[in-house]
């Protein structure tokens, strides 16, 4: 958000469109500043997975924390994917994309804001990027990670996406944190997507994740996110927040 504030400042709107070229970050930031000025919108994604190209969701941090906001005036009006930007990609990038992608169309499959028009997008997504992850034929990424787009930009992600936030606010990337939380909550859904994501996040190997904050604080404040509980297949109270926290910090499913 501060880097939005400065730009709006130093550019008073001299010109008719805004191009946002970058990671999923970058694109927020681009979205959110033609949203404010009125701007016609073009968005060209460099790393694939956050879906952002396609959807009204922009994620901001706000003093430290991670802020999502949604209106149907953040969507872009022109999205350029060309995976031409994946060649020179590394591989932490592409491995920290592309299990975000992996978890937003999982979740969304499984989310109560889901109708059979997500889910045909998310399926088919996964079964891409699934496709694509094991054989490492990476080239398939920005494909896979457009269908997801579609189809959790329509519905939404659950459990996985609100476990992950404290650990972006301990500067873990958003994928790394998935890694983990996300394989957790499909165990608690009993998802049909356990088995398959659990194999790809072992494929791509993550180092072991560890939530310094107090559980039970951090428990109190992933019940706050309404908008993605909500939505969760399955109702989900304090107390087991909290057994899921610590299991991901015992690494109980041995990532
Ligand atoms: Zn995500």
């Amino acid at each position: 958000m501060d880097t939005i504030v400065k730009i709006l400042s130093e550019f008073k709107g001299n010109y008719s469109t805004i191009i946002g070229l970058g990671g999923g970050s970058s694109l927020d930031v681009a979205k959110y500043v033609s949203f404010k000025l009125k701007k016609t919108k073009i968005l060209i994604p460099t790393t694939f997975g956050s879906g952002s190209e396609v959807t009204r969701i922009s994620v901001l941090k706000i003093n430290g924390k991670k802020t999502s906001f949604h209106d149907d005036n953040l969507l872009a009006d022109v999205a350029i994917i060309d995976p031409f930007f994946i060649r020179n990609t590394p591989m932490n990038i592409i491995k920290n994309s592309a299990i975000d992608a992996c978890a937003q169309c999982t979740e969304a499959y499984d989310s109560k804001n889901a109708n059979p028009y997500t889910r045909f997008f998310c399926k088919l997504a996964f079964d891409i990027l699934e496709d694509s992850i094991l054989n490492e034929n990476y080239e398939m990424l920005p494909y896979g990670s457009l269908l997801a787009g579609l189809g959790f930009g329509n519905s939404s992600t659950t459990l996985g996406h609100a476990l992950s936030y404290v650990y972006s606010n301990e500067d873990i990337s958003h994928g790394h944190a998935l890694a983990f939380t996300t394989t957790i909550a499909h165990k608690f859904n009993n998802s049909i997507f356990f088995d398959r994501f659990l194999k790809i996040v072992k494929k791509l190997q993550f180092t072991k994740i560890n939530l310094k904050q107090d559980i039970q604080n951090a428990s109190e404040l992933i019940l706050l996110d309404r908008k993605h509980l909500e939505n969760n297949p399955r109702k989900v109270l304090k107390e087991e927040i909290v057994t899921l926290l610590n299991k991901i910090n015992k690494n109980e499913l041995r990532i």
